[in-house]
């Protein structure tokens, strides 16, 4: 069968950016979604709707379509003060913040000098053109189930 809304499909990934490095991958089982339920970034659901097993492919996805464009208003400098109750405050290490409204956001630490740390809430991948080698293993539809809940059993 064809993907399509409420398939389950089994892929096989290769994720490199747009350097040739490779940033993820499926590894020796592949990965298991829900098509149609915004279990994947839009472009490579866009792109596997339609394919059926054994196809494989290659996927370009602008960040539109990804993870986004970089927010520059989304990194910032805090003082460093504010931070001072975590321990061995390090450039790369992410930190967790609750916003008013009880969301939590992932912030990744960028410079530290003696007052100000610079944080950056854009998601890792914001701004990158992603790379996908795909490899379909199998589609099936998925069970009443798994359609009310949104995800694979
Ligand atoms: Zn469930």
């Amino acid at each position: 069968m064809k993907i399509c809304n409420e398939s389950v499909v089994a892929i096989y990934y290769t994720l490199t950016n747009e350097a040739g490095e490779k940033l993820d991958a499926s590894g020796d089982e592949p990965l298991v979604y829900l098509h149609g339920g915004g279990n994947l970034i839009k472009g490579l659901e866009e792109a596997l709707e339609g394919k059926q097993a054994g196809e494989s492919f290659q996927a370009v996805i602008e960040p539109a379509l990804a993870y986004g464009e970089i927010n520059p208003q989304w990194i910032q400098k805090v003082s460093r003060d504010l931070l001072s109750n975590i321990e061995d405050l390090q450039v790369g290490m992410e930190l967790q913040s609750k916003t008013e409204d009880g969301q939590v956001h992932s912030l990744t630490v960028e410079e530290i000098d003696d007052e100000t740390v610079t944080v950056n809430a854009n998601h890792p991948l914001a701004g990158e053109t992603l790379h996908f080698d795909i490899l379909i293993e199998s589609v099936r539809k998925a069970t009443e189930e798994e359609i009310a809940h949104g995800h694979v059993h």
